[in-house]
């Protein structure tokens, strides 16, 4: 049987020379595939309390849009900065070259919600750092970090772990 591995492909040098890039479009484009990768994305949260599904710009839309539906919750976007059309928070975060702002809508969570973070990939986990910090700036509270694939040589698992979070993820 196929594995959720199975349906990712991988890019040479995109979108640079020398970076081998996680193509997980044929994972969503592909009906037994995407259902397996939602399926096992939600599987260790089974009975456990979830208020709100927040993805990650952009892929985590679509796995997390897919997630909230399954547990029947609302969808919370964290967006590049400028996308979002009203109030927000925002956070900045390091990239190889500069610096990256993510944000949020400021009553797009309550106090005390419990939320499960969705993306596609964690690398060195920047991204999802800045994400967990715009969630807990807003009073609610990270119950999982969930991701189709890690790349713990990266050094993400560590960085999200040393905060204390639930990190799950499908593929290495
Ligand atoms: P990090 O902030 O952990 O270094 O990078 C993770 C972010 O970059 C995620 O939002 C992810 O979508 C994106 N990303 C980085 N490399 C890849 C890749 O090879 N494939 C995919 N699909 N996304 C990547």
């Amino acid at each position: 049987m196929k594995t959720v591995q199975d349906y990712i492909r991988t890019i040479p040098d995109f979108p640079h020379e020398g970076i081998m890039f996680r193509d997980v479009t044929t994972l969503f484009a592909d009906p037994r595939g995407f259902r397996m990768a939602i399926d096992q994305l939600l599987h260790p949260y089974a009975g456990q309390p979830i208020d709100r599904v927040v993805g990650l710009e952009a892929r985590g839309f679509i796995l997390g849009g897919a997630i909230a539906h399954q547990l029947s919750v609302g969808f919370v976007p964290i967006r590049k900065k400028g996308k979002l059309p009203a109030k927000c928070i925002e956070q900045a975060y390091t990239l190889e070259y500069g610096e990256a702002i993510v944000e949020i809508h400021d009553d797009a969570l309550k106090p005390g919600e419990r939320v499960l973070m969705v993306d596609d990939l964690l690398a060195t986990g920047g991204t999802a750092e800045a994400g967990i910090k715009l969630i807990e700036r807003l009073g609610a509270q990270v119950t999982g970090c969930a991701f189709v694939i890690d790349l713990p040589e990266l050094g993400g698992r560590a960085k999200l772990e040393a905060l204390g979070m639930d990190v799950h993820a499908l593929c290495a």
